[in-house]
């Protein structure tokens, strides 16, 4: 361990057998307890060296942002981990944490990005109070019996820790790494009830130490599965505290609970999917929801804070090159929708949300299920002056130019966010009717740059870079709407804020779009285009 002038923080260890698994590889849990370490020393030095006054307070881990787990290190190798105060709020400090393996990385310091993840933190509970809240409308919806879904029993797991003073500090207050350490270790346990093979620990939700334990205490871990998305699962785990006093009387302290989310490999190193969960008890219910809303909230919260540059993709119009935009725009929506690695993220009977993320880019397919026949559908959906009607992010959609009899283009502009400016988009909007003997009609939209509509100091320009419904036919009298969009920076707020909770919900949209399609306005299919 050594102090490097910027005030950094860096400890180095070299991974021995006893701190991996079985698969030789980094224990999750050994980690945690090391980053615990380090990010407490770089609080106390930062206490020591930049504000003496407190001299002599000691430091605890109060709370944990979102960890994400990406590379596993190996015995045999020497992990090297850092840690810097990035802001001092006034009764508590943000610590930048970076495990880097074998070499250290160029520094960046993110003081402004602390604030908002600190907004984030403080707003974290109303976001998921409200995302719950919100869910349980679809209650009546959400639970017939599934096929194939499989009940949480036998995933339950209980252990008990006795804290000794190795596992605290000098003021006998117990290590938060060593509590992790031991969180995690019951819900890999318990994960691997759910799947029989290896789990290996993808991300740790945000969680709060609600209070303190000590050297002494008996500390009680419960963990259970509470829901799967494909390849991931969550466990949540329960701590609580308990003296000798508490322990005779069987009241214990809560002081913490926080939620694990895990892959799993078979014996061939593939990933395998989980069984859906069939919730039974109230309980089961409660946690199966709850687990929907946190990963709604990671999702938002990981682009909203990822703060991404983002390059211009929008294409300038040419009408010479109508029908190679043309097709090139139908095409994109097919190849994104036929991408792999769709995560189901919140299902209701009739709308599913999924989720794509490939190289911290998120794209989302809403699906629906609309007891109207597919022509229907397509001709009112491929109608976007229609859209205000069933669309609260579409105020007003103008035909500026139809280019040919399948492909428009059209003025969108959308409502007020953040206290902002309007956003306004241009877009080809390119259908589509099913080739022969198939069934899949295509409505595609992206962004153009056409001169006759330059952008306007009223409103900020923004992009769609792919988006668009496929809507396939059931029988004459249903179809499947999925509506598809590869979200860009600028349509970002809107979507972020759905998937985190924090405005209007997808789910509202996507029915309020099948009320539409199944209750047409009477003029509402005579369309030109
Ligand atoms: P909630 O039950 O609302 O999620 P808690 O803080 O009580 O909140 O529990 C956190 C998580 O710990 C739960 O989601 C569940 O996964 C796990 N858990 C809680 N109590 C038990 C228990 N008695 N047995 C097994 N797991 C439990």
């Amino acid at each position: 361990m050594e102090r490097p002038a910027s005030g950094e923080v860096l400890m180095s260890q070299a991974i021995q057998p006893a701190h991996a698994t079985a698969r030789g590889e980094l224990s999750a849990g050994q980690l945690l307890k090391w980053i615990d370490t380090t990010a407490c020393l770089a609080a106390r030095f930062y206490v020591f060296f930049e504000a003496e006054k407190h001299a002599g307070v000691s430091c605890v881990t109060a709370s944990v942002d979102d960890i994400q787990f990406e590379e596993t290190a190996r015995v045999g190798q020497v992990i090297t981990i850092r840690a810097k105060v990035t802001r001092a709020f006034s009764t508590s400090m943000e610590i930048h944490l970076k495990p880097v393996t074998l070499l250290t990385e160029q520094d960046h310091v993110e003081h402004n990005l602390a604030a908002e993840r600190r907004k984030v933190r403080l707003q974290h509970e109303d976001t998921f109070n409200n995302l719950m809240k919100e869910s349980s409308k679809f209650d009546d919806l959400l639970f017939d019996e599934e096929e194939g879904a499989v009940s949480t029993r036998g995933t339950s797991v209980q252990s008990i820790e006795l804290v000794l003073p190795p596992h605290a500090n000098h003021h006998g207050n117990t290590f938060g790494g060593q509590i992790m350490a031991w969180m995690e270790t019951v819900a890999t346990i318990s994960a691997s009830r759910l799947c029989w093979a290896h789990p290996f620990l993808k991300s740790i939700d945000m969680f709060k130490f609600r209070g303190p334990s000590t050297v002494g205490d008996r500390l009680v871990f419960t963990a259970i599965v509470n829901n799967t998305f494909q390849t991931c699962v969550e466990v949540g785990v329960r701590v609580e505290a308990f003296d000798c006093q508490e322990w005779a009387e069987g009241r214990g302290r809560h002081i913490n609970s926080a939620f694990l989310i895990y892959n799993a490999a078979d014996d061939k190193e593939n990933l395998i999917t989980f069984p859906r969960i069939q919730p039974i008890s109230k309980d089961d219910f409660r946690r199966y929801r709850g687990a929907i809303a946190r990963k709604r909230i990671r999702l938002g919260r990981k682009y909203v804070i990822s703060h991404k540059e983002e390059v211009p993709l929008c294409i300038h119009w040419d009408i010479s090159k109508q029908a190679s935009l043309s097709d090139s725009n139908v095409e994109a929506l097919k190849k994104l929708a036929a991408k792999r690695g769709w995560e189901v993220t919140s299902t209701v009977e009739k709308i599913k949300i999924y989720t794509l993320e490939e190289h911290d880019v998120l794209s989302v397919w809403v699906e629906k299920h609309v007891g109207s026949p597919a022509h229907l559908a397509y001709r009112l959906l491929s109608d976007f002056t229609k859209r205000p009607l069933w669309d609260p992010h579409c105020v007003s959609c103008e035909v500026i130019d139809w280019v040919s009899e399948d492909d428009q283009l059209c003025h969108i502009t959308c409502p007020v966010l953040n206290d902002d400016k309007p956003k306004d988009l241009v877009v080809l909007i390119s259908r589509r009717k099913p080739l022969k003997d198939g069934n899949t009609y295509t409505v595609a939209v992206k962004s153009v740059i056409l001169p006759s509509v330059p952008p306007s100091p009223q409103y900020i320009r923004s992009e769609i870079i792919c988006a668009g419904f496929l809507i396939h036919a059931i029988d004459s009298s249903s179809c499947i709407v999925s509506y598809f969009n590869h979200i860009s920076a600028s349509i970002l707020p809107y979507f972020a804020g759905n998937l985190g909770g924090w405005s209007k919900s997808i789910e509202e949209t996507a029915a309020s779009c099948i009320q539409f399609l199944e209750n047409p306005p009477d003029d509402g299919f005579i369309s030109t285009f």
